[in-house]
């Protein structure tokens, strides 16, 4: 069975960032990733607050940035999906067992690092027609909505920053927010509010997409006044929130009441030797800086865990 110093899962910006310490800091080190690497932040159109970079940047290519630095320090990658992760006790030494879909592997240690999906909105006709108008990924799908109109659903950062995306594609972008106050910071609602392609619904939810083949229209709810009303739309991009992705560690680690894990200021879980990084991490900001600034982190004190087992 072949074995590492650190196992790392999920390879975005917090497990990027924990590989190149880590690595860089001499452990024999591997990352496993099974579906695109870099996470959530590819599916982010720009970049424009990561510190040092004042050109804006694509999620793509800050990903690309910290993938080459990891390769230059050594870390292996592994396409392969990680089906569970267990303590196990190899010649009295504490070992993590890692199993993939296509072998097992040993590690010293891990650093835990799957970030978060998008929440669904849950309503008749979202899935459905997931893929034929309902989108998660205005980076991925805007340029299909050229000269046309869709809706964003969502207050938070996320919502305004991907409708302003939008904005250079589609015709009109109306933002649907449940409150009649958006989530999102200051900066980015004062440039949304100057964008006159877009037309904010307030206090309105959305109770159902609607279309055959593709989306046609959208059934709102008005929560002030009661009113339902219909409006047409090509495309709708659903923006609210995240869940984290706590599936191999949810029945080991401490959890928040919202599924995200507990750590203490230096990624260090109830398990010793087993770190969590990123936004998979109960935490106040969410942000590529506080990611790379976790793995980091967990880079550094599972280099420091693995000198201490010898
Ligand atoms: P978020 O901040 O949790 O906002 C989710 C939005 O969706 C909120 O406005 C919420 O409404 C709304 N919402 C939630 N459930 C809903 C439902 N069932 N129906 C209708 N609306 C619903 O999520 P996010 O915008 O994806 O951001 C996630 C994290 O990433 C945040 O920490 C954010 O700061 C960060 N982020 C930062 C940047 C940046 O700095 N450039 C960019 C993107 C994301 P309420 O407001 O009423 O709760």
């Amino acid at each position: 069975m072949k074995t590492f110093d650190l196992a790392i899962i999920g390879a975005g910006p917090a497990g990027l960032t924990a590989a190149i310490y880590a690595s860089r800091g001499g452990l024999q080190t591997v990352i496993f990733e099974s579906g695109l690497i870099g996470g959530q932040i590819v599916l982010t159109s720009e970049v424009e607050n990561y510190p040092g970079f004042a050109e804006t940047m694509s999620g793509f290519d800050v990903i690309e940035g910290m993938r080459m630095q990891a390769i230059k320090f050594g870390t292996e990658f592994l396409e392969e999906h990680v089906s569970s992760i267990t303590q196990v006790s190899t010649n009295g030494l504490s070992m993590f067992q890692i199993e993939t879909l296509e072998t097992t592997y040993e590690a010293k240690s891990v650093v835990y690092a799957t970030g978060a999906s998008p929440k669904k909105l849950g309503v008749p006709g979202e899935e459905r027609l997931t893929g034929r108008g309902v989108s998660y990924c205005a980076t991925c799908d805007g340029a299909l909505y050229r000269g046309k109109t869709v809706a964003v659903i969502g207050g938070g950062d996320s919502a305004i920053e991907e409708g302003m995306f939008l904005t250079k594609f589609a015709e009109k972008v109306y933002i649907i927010h449940r409150r009649d106050q958006l989530r999102a910071v200051q900066t980015i609602q004062k440039r949304a509010f100057a964008n006159e392609k877009l037309e904010f619904i307030l206090d309105t939810i959305v109770e159902k997409i609607n279309g055959d083949k593709k989306i046609e229209s959208l059934t709102l709810l008005n929560k002030k006044t009661n009113q339902i009303t219909e409006l047409n739309v090509n495309g709708v991009f659903i923006y609210v929130g995240i869940i984290p992705n706590n599936e191999l560690v949810k029945d080991i680690l401490n959890l928040d009441e919202s599924g995200f894990v507990i750590t203490n200021d230096d990624m260090e879980t109830n398990i010793k030797g087993l770190f969590v990084a990123g936004d998979i991490r109960k935490k106040t900001l969410r942000q590529v800086v506080t990611a790379t600034s976790d793995g980091a982190i967990a880079g550094f004190l599972a280099e420091r865990y693995c000198d201490m087992l010898m």
